[in-house]
């Protein structure tokens, strides 16, 4: 069994929790405020993922950057590979915030959205 620290990040109270798994199974979650926590430290271990946030270039002259993310987490193995392709992405407006960018990145069912309106 093997035990460690980990900091929940599911909302702004950053619980530091205390966790105990065995073979990428949960067995016991301590310090969590909620019951978020344990749910966020069973996923963790299994299959860890991120939101990936980012910037990316525009043709506008008055907003250089667009800020995106993706509409979900994906798996964290792939952020590396994702933050490559998100280099090679330029926002042509008219965009408006919650636009898809570029549909099924990286992983299928999930797009990368704009963070922002973006005028011609
Ligand atoms: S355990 Fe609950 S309260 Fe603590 S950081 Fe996670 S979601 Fe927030």
């Amino acid at each position: 069994m093997t035990e460690r620290k980990m900091t929940c990040i599911i909302c702004p109270r950053g619980c530091r929790m205390t966790v105990k798994y065995e073979n990428n199974t949960l067995i016991e979650c301590k310090d969590n405020f909620c019951a978020r926590g344990p749910t966020y430290a069973k996923n963790e271990i299994a299959a860890p993922t991120r939101v990936l946030t980012s910037t990316i270039p525009t043709d506008s002259k008055t907003v250089p950057l667009m800020p995106v993310k993706t509409s979900k987490a994906i798996p964290k193995e792939q952020l590396f590979t994702a933050m490559k392709l998100v280099k090679t992405i330029r926002a042509k407006a008219p965009l408006k915030c919650g636009d898809v960018i570029y549909k099924d990145f990286m992983v299928q069912g999930t797009d990368l959205i704009c963070g922002r309106n973006l005028k011609v």
